[in-house]
């Protein structure tokens, strides 16, 4: 049913059409002429202006030819650097990739691909759709910016499923953290380190000091923390007057989230001043867990969609955030589906003709169990 040269034309093109974050206007504009072209509107959101870059999220919605509650599909347009000169080689082992300088962009152009031959097969073979709403973001990768700056008010989708997890096709991701940033900014006094040492206060010190006391690493089997970079001080000869250090906790339990953020927030700032400095704990909530569980619709929607292909599903956990943890967050229940793609981000990048196939035929029983 999946007309295989079609959607590898698709993909190519895609993934020929560059779009590291932030310029994605290539790629937008492809999407709004192909669905103008089917007489479907494109509507494109503020995100681009917003987030300085070269294009918006594009929403497209499809009205449905059943009576049944509308669902919500969405991908990224963007991809990580080095992506810019992309082609795409297919090989006799049925297998794309990059020619090796750059990432394909399987990232989540499969996801793209697929849901455009998955709209070609519902339009040749006039098949029963719910209402359809399409979400293609931009800035995924910069830290899901472009979700973050969408209107979800505009949707009426309460079920959802992105596109964009590396695992294969079959695989649904039911659980994943939330995020918060941490910034650690520690106060000292500068003074001359040989002269007079006594009428300074060493940032860097206190904040060595003070970190060795908090917890790093893995915390419990669902939350970790980690601090990632470090950086103060003026010269060698100076006492540092201030130090930064940026880290960041996850887990898969808000409460927890909440409660390792404020341990980690009171008992640094307590540590530096009892060591005569001040500190300031900057906190940035990234995104929101997903925490669905396996008898929800949304779920067991995609399970039997997987288990009608003979695909195994497996419900999947991971650590890092997605659209979906966005999407979800907006009150819309939303699964992160495996589409196959392998070794992302880095320019060994590839994925099987098969799989992109398979992701056509997911949609399609997804839909199909939608109507
Ligand atoms: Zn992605």
């Amino acid at each position: 049913m999946v007309n295989e040269e079609r959607l590898v034309q698709l993909f190519i093109k895609l993934v020929e059409n560059d779009s590291v974050s932030g310029r994605e206007e290539k790629v937008g504009d492809f999407l709004k002429q192909y669905f103008r072209q089917r007489n479907l509107q494109v509507e494109e959101d503020n995100a681009g202006e917003v987030l300085q870059g070269s294009s918006g999220n594009l929403l497209v919605k499809i009205a449905g030819t059943v009576d049944k509650p509308p669902l919500l599909f969405a991908a990224h347009m963007d991809t990580v650097k080095p992506g810019e000169g992309i082609k795409a080689i297919v090989g006799n082992d049925r297998i794309i990739r990059s020619q090796g300088d750059t990432i394909l962009g399987s990232d989540d152009k499969s996801a793209i691909a697929a849901l455009l031959e998955a709209w070609e097969i519902i339009q040749e073979r006039q098949l029963s759709h719910p209402p359809l709403e399409f979400l293609f973001t931009v800035s995924e990768e910069q830290g899901l910016m472009g979700a973050k700056q969408f209107d979800f008010s505009r949707l009426q989708s309460k079920i959802a499923y992105v596109l964009d997890d590396n695992n294969d096709p079959g695989t649904i991701v039911i659980k994943s953290p939330c995020q918060n940033e941490i910034e650690y900014i520690v106060q000292g006094r500068a003074a001359h380190a040989g002269m007079n040492p006594e009428e300074g206060i060493n940032a860097i010190h206190l904040a060595a000091m003070a970190l060795a006391k908090m917890p790093c690493g893995r915390i419990d089997d669902e939350t970790t923390c980690n601090f990632g970079t470090i950086e103060g001080g003026l010269a060698r000869n100076i006492v540092a007057p201030e130090c930064r250090i940026r880290g960041e906790a996850r887990s898969r339990s808000r409460k927890k989230l909440d409660s390792i953020t404020s341990s980690l927030k009171d008992s640094f700032i307590n540590e530096i001043e009892k060591l005569g400095g001040r500190a300031e704990v900057k906190i940035d909530f990234l995104y929101p867990e997903i925490a669905l569980q396996p008898e929800e619709e949304v779920v067991q929607r995609a399970l039997r969609a997987a288990r009608k292909l003979g695909l195994e599903p497996m419900l999947a956990a991971t650590g890092g955030g997605s659209d979906a943890s966005i999407i979800n967050g907006a009150g819309i229940r939303c699964v992160n589906l495996g589409v196959g793609m392998k070794n992302v981000h880095t320019t060994e990048e590839y994925i099987s003709i098969d799989d992109l196939v398979m992701d056509v035929r997911l949609i399609l029983a997804i839909i199909e169990e939608s109507t």
